[in-house]
């Protein structure tokens, strides 16, 4: 489904990001996989990616800074001969109330998520403009959708993402760019593994589906909004939550 073409993946060593990866170099993609600091994990979903026979290579950058992403989509333009594909998935979180949450809380998360996916989505935008092509995915998040105590910053950025989505949408629809967001409800990854066991339970007992989701459920959606069956579908958030945020 997607043979031929360049993804570029933030956030691709664990988690979401990981199970993203590996289903778009599945499904033929050549993978350019960003991340923090993990050197390990992200050498490792390399190789994982790499044994689908499609060209994968990881690049250690903070999607915060401006000027280092700048660098790197350079890099990885130069590396695999272009991007087709941009998933906007590195993220973190620093949930606090808001009377304890930090100056430092509240632009940590704002960086790194929200102007993460504009520096991202500034460095690659020309080259999608000249080809008259491209895939822009955000994942963004149901807080951003309908809040949640303890994340204020978290779901300012998310809901700042959704914005993101719709505007650079309009922008370059007409150059042939899709741009949409999916909305992740409660996924089993290392970011929501620290939950307590109780939570975990009383929050099950709210999804329709009865399941905290896997990172796949989400890398089903990226696949087929990366792909051509996707041509039609821009400025969407479409939400995977089991039915939580309905
Ligand atoms: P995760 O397991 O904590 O993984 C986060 C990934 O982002 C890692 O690959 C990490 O790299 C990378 N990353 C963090 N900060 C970065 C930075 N400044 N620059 C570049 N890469 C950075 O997270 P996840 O649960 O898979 O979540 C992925 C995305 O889905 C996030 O945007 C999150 O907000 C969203 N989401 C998750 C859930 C959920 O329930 N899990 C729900 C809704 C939305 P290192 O490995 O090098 O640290």
């Amino acid at each position: 489904m997607l043979k031929g073409k360049v993804a570029l993946i933030t956030g691709a060593s664990r988690g979401i990001g990981r199970a993203i990866a590996l289903a778009m170099a599945a499904h033929g993609a050549d993978v350019a996989l960003i991340y923090a600091g993990n050197d390990k994990a992200a050498s490792e979903v390399e190789q994982e990616a790499a044994s689908f026979g499609i060209k994968a290579r990881c690049y250690k950058c903070n999607v915060a800074d401006y000027s280092a992403t700048e660098a790197l989509v350079a890099q990885i333009t130069e590396d695999f001969g272009g991007i087709d594909i941009l998933v906007n998935n590195a993220g973190i979180t620093r949930d606090k109330l808001i009377m304890q949450m930090s100056e430092a809380d509240y632009d940590d998360v704002l960086s790194v998520n929200l102007k993460g996916a504009y520096n991202m989505i500034k460095h690659t935008s020309r080259q999608f403009i000249k080809k008259r092509y491209g895939k822009i995915i955000n994942i963004t998040s149901v807080s951003g959708i309908m809040g949640n105590a303890g994340q204020a910053n978290y779901s300012a950025s998310k809901a700042g993402m959704i914005g993101l989505t719709k505007s650079v949408a309009r922008e370059l629809a007409g150059r042939g760019i899709n741009c949409n967001a999916i909305a992740p409800g409660f996924i089993g990854t290392d970011m929501t593994d620290a939950m307590p066991e109780s939570a975990r339970e009383e929050l099950i007992k709210n999804i329709p589906l009865k399941r905290i989701g896997e990172p796949e459920d989400i890398a089903n959606l990226a696949v087929f909004l990366a792909s051509d069956l996707a041509n039609y579908i821009t400025g969407e958030v479409i939400k995977v939550d089991g039915g939580l945020c309905m």
